[in-house]
């Protein structure tokens, strides 16, 4: 993002809606929250801190969201990212997934999802973080948010009229007082902790090595969720390198104790485990990038609104990556915000009001039970080796396979299609 962009704090010192955390979550509320109210007129000051600063060139260190990891987009974020505007200028580097194959290591049993079945452009989209924070950040420019970058927000307490914001900008303290403040900070959250909302963890015991890998032979844009004596792991469908070959994302979960062995491993030999681990279906693994560790836990937020506050996305909700949902539930979520915000906005109501905010968290109530869930069941089902999971599992790769309707049921699921858009995607052509 252009310099000439981040305005001075102190400008205003009183905000509308303070976002704090420019991630893929607070980027995409502070675009769903500009770009709607262009029609709804009632200009909301709209101001995002940042604490990272935002990577000027590839080789300079990214901030969470738009680290080396990639993304799998469910089609529904595709259909809220062409409502957003950001889909035409993602949809390059957006590999689609045309096949899913899910399958268990060493035993019989795969079960297939195919996009032309299924009757769909593609069954899902991988995209790098990097190209992601692109297409979600440089829209702001044009839009009339204030984005205050690099500024960590260290303190926040209810006033009146909403919520004071202490920040550390430039070396200095600041603060500002806003009707509404939206902690997007991430798993991590300083500012959940500070303001005393508590959290229920639950460790996995595993850490997700992530790496993007180039292949021997076309991956036909099949993604594979693979379960594996360690773990689950996926093998999702990139564009190509610069070479032209084939790439692929891996998210490889493994027990914590043998994480920092394949974090540190030769190129040959991380490649040679994970062939082994892996198998071959996929062709042979010829390169490997940068690896990554991430320690897994499921962390959720014992509280999601309070008057003038409201806590999104990771700070909120952190889920196994296995099923690939954590984003994808938490755009939807942003999404309803933004349109809870924009209405009440519009009718002139009180935007930080506790009824206005409970009722944005009760549409989103089915739709966070669901997902956790599902992503709950996948992670323990499959990472499980005692012989009653593992012949739930055969039974269930196996139903899935066989059983035309129940597929079609997974598959919706998979794509996200199976919860009701929130108004501004459901025009979203395909
Ligand atoms: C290995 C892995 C693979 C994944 N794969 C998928 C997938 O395929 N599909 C999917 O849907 N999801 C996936 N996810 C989940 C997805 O990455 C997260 O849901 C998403 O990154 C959450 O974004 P966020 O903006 O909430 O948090 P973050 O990405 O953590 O961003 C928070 C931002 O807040 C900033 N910040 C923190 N504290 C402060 C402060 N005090 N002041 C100002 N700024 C602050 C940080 O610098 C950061 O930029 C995966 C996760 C992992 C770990």
């Amino acid at each position: 993002m252009a310099e000439s962009h981040i305005d001075r704090p102190g400008m205003h010192t009183n905000y509308d809606i303070v976002i704090v955390g420019g991630g893929m979550v607070g980027a995409a509320l502070a675009l769903a929250l500009a770009r709607g109210q262009v029609t709804q007129g009632q200009p909301l000051r709209i101001l995002v801190f940042e604490a990272l600063a935002l990577p000027q060139t590839a080789t300079q260190p990214l901030q969470p969201s738009y680290d080396a990891r990639s993304t799998a987009l469910s089609l529904g974020t595709r259909h809220l990212f062409e409502y957003l505007g950001v889909w035409p200028g993602l949809a390059a580097q957006a590999s689609p997934i045309g096949h899913i194959e899910v399958s268990d290591r060493g035993h019989l049993g795969t079960a297939r999802l195919d996009a032309v079945k299924e009757r769909v452009p593609a069954l899902g989209y991988v995209v790098e973080n990097r190209s992601l924070g692109q297409a979600l950040l440089a829209p702001l420019e044009h839009e009339a948010v204030t984005f205050c970058c690099p500024a960590e927000v260290v303190a926040a307490q209810a006033i009146p009229a909403g919520m004071r914001i202490e920040y550390e900008y430039q070396g200095e303290s600041h603060c500002c007082d806003s009707r509404l403040l939206v902690i997007a900070d991430g798993g991590r959250s300083g500012l959940r902790e500070q303001l005393q909302i508590s959290t229920v963890e639950t460790p996995y015991q595993q850490c997700a090595v992530v790496a993007n890998l180039s292949l021997d032979r076309p991956h036909n844009h099949t993604a594979y969720e693979r379960f594996t004596d360690t773990g689950p792991m996926a093998l999702l469908p990139l564009t190509h390198d610069e070479q032209g070959r084939a790439r692929s994302a891996l998210v490889w979960s493994v027990p914590l104790e043998q994480a920092d062995e394949l974090l540190g491993a030769e190129d040959a030999v991380f490649m040679q485990r994970l062939q082994d681990s892996f198998g071959y279906r996929a062709g042979r693994f010829v390169a490997v990038g940068e690896r990554h560790g991430y320690p897994l836990k499921r962390v959720l937020a014992s509280e999601q609104v309070r008057t003038g506050l409201v806590v999104l996305g990771n700070a909120a909700h952190a889920l196994h990556p296995v099923a690939g949902q954590g984003f994808n539930l938490a755009l939807r979520g942003a999404m309803v915000l933004a349109q809870e915000l924009l209405q009440a906005q519009a009718e002139r109501r009180d935007i930080g009001a506790l009824e206005t905010l409970q009722r944005f968290q009760s549409q989103l109530h089915w739709d966070q039970t669901k997902t956790i869930g599902f992503s709950d069941r996948v992670t323990q089902l499959f990472s499980s080796p005692a012989t009653t999971q593992v012949f739930a599992r055969h039974l269930g790769l196996l139903g899935l396979e066989l059983f035309a309707p129940l597929k079609h049921v997974f598959a919706q699921s998979a794509m996200g299609l199976d919860m009701p858009l929130p108004a501004q995607g459901r025009s979203g052509s395909v």
